[in-house]
């Protein structure tokens, strides 16, 4: 199937854009969740937004303890960038799974924020570290964290995400990333974890960051849980209370590719892996 017609802008600047929103307008980043849900008809909007031109939507700055990425930053710039690689490995590695090349190489950062499905990586990864996210529109500007906007209409009509904040990465985070997604399939994974892990000199933990992606209807993270889980050394059984309050958060559903109680597996499974590997980056990065 083809689109319905619509028509068709693309402005230069954030001003024009900001100046040109009117209800209805649906924004085009990348294209990739957008232009199939046109072609099938699913979305009919009277008028696209092409925000490709734009600039100041692309900058990537690593200050001393954040990292400023603009909306339009490519899953494959967040791979490939040293800088990136550098400052948030977590999120690199996490980009660098996502779809295929042709689906890195044009979809963006805050797309996959704003299309917000359940098991993205991106947007796990902003729950993960406790991103948060700068949005304007014609009448105001407000900072939200990336977890907040991934509920159903967390972004106004005529709202635009224009950069996304993340916490830098310190030299002594372990950190791990795993998926599990159905063989051969380019398509959105089942499961996601992530963690983040920082060692006391003793050698017990000193710090906890944990998300799950594709087990709820929104990725959610260890949060204040993770409390419980300090001070203690990061053995076989800490890794698995861990996997147990992650597991006891989840909320799957069953579908077509797996059933909730396949999922909640895959998290305690996953779990495990993040863990060892966090343990491993943080134990090397102290010797
Ligand atoms: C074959 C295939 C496999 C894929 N596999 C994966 C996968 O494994 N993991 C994964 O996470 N994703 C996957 N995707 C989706 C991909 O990551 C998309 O790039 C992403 O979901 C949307 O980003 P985009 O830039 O393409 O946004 P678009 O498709 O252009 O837009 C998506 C939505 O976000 C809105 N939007 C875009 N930018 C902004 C902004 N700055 N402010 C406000 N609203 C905005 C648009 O209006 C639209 O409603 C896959 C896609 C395809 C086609």
């Amino acid at each position: 199937m083809k689109p319905a017609p619509f028509d068709y802008t693309r402005p230069r600047h954030l001003a024009e854009l900001l100046g040109t929103l009117v209800d209805g307008d649906v924004l085009l980043a990348g294209g990739q969740s957008l232009l199939p849900e046109l072609n099938e008809r699913k979305r009919s909007p009277r008028r696209l937004v092409d925000i490709n031109g734009i600039g100041g939507l692309q900058r990537l700055d690593v200050r001393p303890d954040t990292v400023v990425l603009g909306a339009l930053t490519r899953h494959q710039t967040l791979a490939d960038s040293p800088e990136v690689r550098a400052a948030v490995p977590v999120l690199s590695c996490a980009a660098a799974r996502v779809g295929h090349a042709a689906v890195r190489t044009r979809g963006t950062l805050g797309g996959s924020i704003a299309n917000a499905d359940p098991a993205a990586e991106l947007p796990g990864i902003g729950v993960l570290l406790g991103a948060s996210a700068q949005l304007r529109s014609p009448d105001s500007s407000r900072t939200v964290g990336v977890g907040e906007l991934l509920h159903p209409r967390a972004i106004g009509e005529q709202e635009v995400i224009v950069a996304i904040e993340l916490p830098r990465m310190t030299g002594r985070d372990g950190w791990g990333f795993r998926e599990v997604s159905r063989p051969g399939a380019y398509a959105f994974p089942l499961v996601t974890v992530a963690a983040t892990l920082r060692l006391a000199v003793d050698g017990t933990v000193s710090a906890l960051r944990a998300a799950v992606t594709g087990a709820a209807p929104v990725p959610y993270a260890l949060g204040d849980a993770a409390g419980e889980l300090i001070g203690r050394r990061p053995d076989q059984e800490w890794f698995g209370v861990v996997a147990d309050l992650l597991v006891g958060r989840a909320d799957p559903v069953t579908d077509l590719y797996a059933s909730a109680a396949y999922r909640r597996r895959l998290i305690r499974h996953l779990t495990h892996g993040v863990l060892a590997d966090a343990l491993q980056r943080a134990r090397e990065a102290m010797s």
